[in-house]
C-alpha cells in the first residue's frame, strides 16, 4: 500500500490529488509502523510469558515442583528431599521461583535437597552457628539448602527480619566515629559499599545468594577460583559490606549481582565464567512444556517457504551466527543479506520462519 500512495503522490500533479495521496500514504505507513511494533511487543509478551514461573496454590505442589532442582548425590541430611514444611505458600514459590529462574539461566548441577529448619532446635543451632540468623544456608558438604521456617513462616516475619537488619545498618553508621580498629574497617567497608547485601530483602535474591555458595562449591575450577580470589580486594569493597567478610561471601554476592545484571560491578574473570555457564532455554524447557505458551503469539503467523537455496543459507546463518541472547527468545530477528527475517525458536535447533522483510 506505501508504495502505491508513493507512485501515485509522484505521478499526481493536481495539489488536491497530491494532498490527498499524502494523507493517504501517511495513514499506511502510520498502520505499518503500529503493526510492528505490536508484534515487537506480541513477541516480547509471548516470550516473558513462556519463560516465567508460574505459581501454585499448596506448599505440597510447590515441593513436587521443585524435584526438578535435585538430584540423586550423597546426602544423609538431606536425603535429596523438598521440605517446604512450615513456611507459607507464597515463600514457597518464591523460592521455587528463584531456583527456576537460576536454572533456566545457568547450567548448574542440581542440589541434594532442601528443607526448613527451625534455627532453635538442635540441627539449627548448627546449621545457624553463633546465633547469627540468617534466611537460609548452604551446606557445602552436601551441596543443599537450609531455610529458616522461623523467618520465613510469613511475609510478616521476614519483613520484621529484614527490619532487624537495617537497624542493625543505621546503628552502626551513626556510631560509626565511636568504632576502632578492626570494627572501624569493617564498618567502613560497608559504607563504601553503600549496602550490606546486593540483595533487595526478598527470598528470591536470600536463595540467589545460597545458590552463589553452590556455585562456588560445585561450579568454579581450582585456577578460577584462584584468579577470582586475587581480585577479591579489586571488587568486593563495590559489590557489598557483606561480600568483603571471606572468599565465599564474596563469590555469592558477585553471583547475586551477575543474575541482577549488575554485571560492571563484578570481576570479569568471574562474569565470564558465568556467561560460558548460561544456558538457552530452550535446553531446558522441554518441547510442549513451557515453550508452548511461546508460540501462542506466532502460532497465527504463516510459516514462509523459502526457495531451497535461501532456506539452506538462512539456516546455515542461524546455526553459525546465532547470539545467545537470540537463541533464550522463542521468536528473533536477523539480518541476512538483504532481508530480516523473523524466526520462530523451537528450541533443539528448529526453527520456522515467520516473516522476511527487506532491509532498507
Ligand atoms: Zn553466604
Amino acid at each position: 500500500m506505501v508504495q502505491r500512495y508513493k507512485r501515485l503522490e509522484a505521478g499526481s500533479v493536481d495539489p488536491e490529488n497530491v494532498k490527498k495521496y499524502r494523507e493517504k500514504l501517511k495513514y499506511w505507513e502510520d498502520k505499518r509502523k503500529k503493526t510492528l511494533k505490536e508484534v515487537e511487543k506480541l513477541n516480547k509478551n509471548s516470550y516473558n510469558e513462556a519463560v516465567k514461573y508460574v505459581p501454585f496454590d499448596t506448599v505440597e505442589e510447590c515441593e513436587e515442583y521443585a524435584r526438578r532442582f535435585v538430584g540423586s548425590g550423597y546426602s544423609p541430611t538431606f536425603k535429596n528431599e523438598i521440605v517446604y514444611k512450615g513456611i507459607s505458600i507464597e515463600h514457597a514459590n518464591e523460592v521455587n521461583e528463584a531456583l527456576y529462574n537460576i536454572y533456566r539461566d545457568y547450567d548448574l548441577s542440581k542440589l541434594n535437597g532442601i528443607r526448613t529448619i527451625s534455627p532453635t532446635s538442635l540441627q539449627g543451632k548448627k546449621v545457624f552457628k553463633d546465633g547469627a540468623d540468617a534466611v537460609a544456608a548452604y551446606n557445602p558438604v552436601e551441596h543443599g539448602i537450609f531455610l529458616n521456617k522461623d523467618i520465613l513462616k510469613n511475609a510478616e516475619t521476614l519483613s520484621a527480619y529484614n527490619r532487624r537488619s537495617d537497624e542493625a545498618w543505621k546503628l552502626v553508621m551513626q556510631n560509626i566515629d565511636n568504632l576502632s580498629g578492626s570494627q572501624l574497617d569493617l564498618a567502613l567497608t560497608y559504607q563504601r559499599a553503600g549496602r550490606a547485601l546486593v540483595g533487595d530483602g526478598s527470598v528470591s535474591d536470600y536463595i540467589t545468594h545460597e545458590m552463589g555458595h553452590h556455585v562456588q562449591w560445585e561450579a568454579l575450577d581450582a585456577t578460577t577460583n584462584n584468579a577470582i580470589g586475587r581480585n577479591m580486594s579489586t571488587y568486593a569493597p563495590k559489590i557489598s559490606g557483606y561480600a568483603n567478610s571471606s572468599n565465599g561471601e564474596y563469590i555469592a554476592e558477585s553471583f547475586v549481582a551477575h543474575v541482577k545484571g549488575e554485571t560492571e560491578l563484578i570481576d570479569p574473570v568471574f562474569s565470564s565464567f558465568l556467561e560460558n555457564k548460561t544456558v538457552s532455554s530452550a535446553k531446558i524447557l522441554k518441547p510442549g512444556e513451557s515453550l508452548e505458551f511461546a508460540k501462542r503469539g506466532t502460532s497465527s503467523f504463516e510459516t514462509i517457504i523459502l526457495p531451497k537455496d535461501e532456506y539452506a543459507h538462512v539456516m546455515s546463518e542461524i546455526a553459525t551466527n546465532l547470539t545467545v541472547e537470540q537463541s533464550n527468545h522463542a521468536v528473533f530477528k536477523k539480518c541476512i543479506g538483504n532481508y530480516v527475517y523473523t524466526v520462530e525458536n523451537n528450541g533443539f535447533g528448529n526453527y520456522r520462519i515467520i516473516g522476511k522483510k527487506i532491509i532498507k
